[in-house]
């Protein structure tokens, strides 16, 4: 059996397929080190799965969520846990049930996996980077760049998708789905960045907004995100709470321009604000209002946000009129920007879109078109929000693609 890629969905094919002793596992990988982009996951923590129920596991994959009811049946995050910790890694589990090493080290994973691959005898090929596939009647061939090709009777791809090309995974996988006949649902970034069309976010970058809460709209459409953290980069804004609407986002944008709005103080109504100036600006007296705000934004936002509000920062606290504070209020619980687009997809944490699941059997990973391929991993048409859920998916969907890619070898 020959696994090509090897990130987390290929090693555990690999793995399951050894533990079921096919006689030859071959893990092919163009790197010369296992799982690079594992190592990222994160923050470099490695966020491998979540304790969430079946149900909302699934419906973190959106509309193809239901695919991976069967999978997760199999193999699911209980059973990473136990996969990890009978061999000594412990896990912990944090806010919103997000579950990490408990070395807070992406490597302890990675390192854990290419010892249990050594030690199940699985034959890994580093530096081996496949340039195409052949499917002959009884044999599937592999051919490399600068290695002799090797032919197998199960091939299980599990190159991942075309995010993060530096980590290895080019879209290579996408371009043989084709080849051989399957669909690819069209490639778009998730978990990605949006570019603003306003540029002071240059002046804010690297600043992390807490406690936040973001509503992009179009028309009638509408995405409010929960309370949670946002950041301003060079390019616009970025941070968990627009990485989880991203793909949303970007359906917005295919009919038109989007306007996000930042409501910068969640805890306090629009009324509840204006009564806080009514105290507070008068009792200030002739202080500066940029140095009234110091309470109320980070410092690097005073100025663009004063700005946007169009009032003077130099202003006297006690000279600021009602119009001037009702701008404030408004200001203070919707500071907008125009979205412009998306990053590219080599800046999403996960590829949306790749080859349909309605060519792939959920009950064994195998492709319905060309029997003995197997597809895995982020390669599938398979991606969630953020918190664990996409590498579990890996995980999962290799477990399947290994155990039945061997349970077929053994009744033949
Ligand atoms: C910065 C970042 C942070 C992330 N954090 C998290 C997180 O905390 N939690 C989470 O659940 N998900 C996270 N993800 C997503 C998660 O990493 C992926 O969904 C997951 O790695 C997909 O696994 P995979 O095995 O399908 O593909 P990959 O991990 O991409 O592995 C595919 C492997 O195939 C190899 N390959 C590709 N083409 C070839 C070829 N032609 N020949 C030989 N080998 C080839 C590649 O080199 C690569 O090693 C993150 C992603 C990024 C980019």
């Amino acid at each position: 059996m020959v696994i090509i890629g090897g990130g987390p969905a290929g090693i555990m094919a690999a793995l399951r397929a050894a533990e079921l002793q096919v006689p030859s596992v071959v893990l092919v990988e163009r790197n010369a080190s296992l799982a690079r982009k594992l190592g990222l996951t994160g923050k470099g923590r490695c966020n491998v799965t979540n304790d969430a129920p079946v149900e909302e596991f699934c419906l973190r994959f959106g509309k193809n969520g239901v695919f991976l009811r069967g999978v997760f049946s199999r193999f699911f995050s209980g059973d990473l846990a136990v996969f990890f910790e009978d061999r000594g890694l412990k896990l912990k589990t944090e806010r919103q049930g997000r579950v990490f090493p408990e070395t807070d080290s992406s490597s302890s994973i990675v390192s854990l996996l290419s010892s249990e691959l050594k030690k199940m005898k699985v034959d890994v090929r580093l530096r081996h980077c496949v340039g195409k596939i052949k499917i002959e009647p009884d044999r599937k061939i592999v051919f490399f760049e600068g290695a002799e090709p090797i032919a197998t009777e199960r091939l299980i791809i599990a190159v991942g998708g075309s995010s993060f090309p530096v980590t290895g995974s080019a879209g290579d996988g996408f371009a043989w789905a084709r080849q051989i006949g399957h669909t690819v649902v069209p490639l778009r970034a998730g978990l990605v960045p949006l570019e603003t069309k306003e540029t002071f976010v240059k002046d804010v970058q690297g600043l992390a907004l807490k406690n936040v809460r973001l509503t992009f709209s179009q028309g009638r459409h509408r995405i409010e995100t929960p309370i949670g953290e946002m950041l301003f980069t060079h390019f616009g804004i970025s941070g968990p709470l627009v990485l989880d609407v991203s793909a949303a986002v970007a359906d917005l944008l295919d009919q038109g321009g989007v306007q996000v709005s930042i409501d910068l103080k969640v805890g306090l109504s629009s009324q509840e604000l204006d009564k806080k100036f009514q105290d507070e600006l008068p009792a200030a007296g002739s202080a500066k209002l940029g140095n009234y705000f110091k309470s109320l934004l980070p410092g690097r936002l005073i100025d663009i946000f004063l700005r946007a509000a169009q009032v003077d920062p130099e202003k006297k606290c006690h000279q600021i009129t009602a119009m001037e504070r009702r701008h404030l209020v408004v200001t203070l619980k919707a500071f907008r920007a125009a979205v412009k687009r998306t990053r590219p997809l080599s800046e999403g944490m996960v590829t949306c879109g790749g080859v349909s699941l309605k060519e792939i059997n959920p009950k064994t990973m195998e492709s319905r078109i060309v029997p003995g391929v197997y597809f895995c991993g982020e390669v599938l048409d398979l991606a969630a929000s953020s918190g664990g859920y996409n590498l579990q998916a890996a995980f999962s969907t290799g477990y399947v693609a290994g155990e039945s890619a061997a349970l077929s070898l053994e009744a033949k």
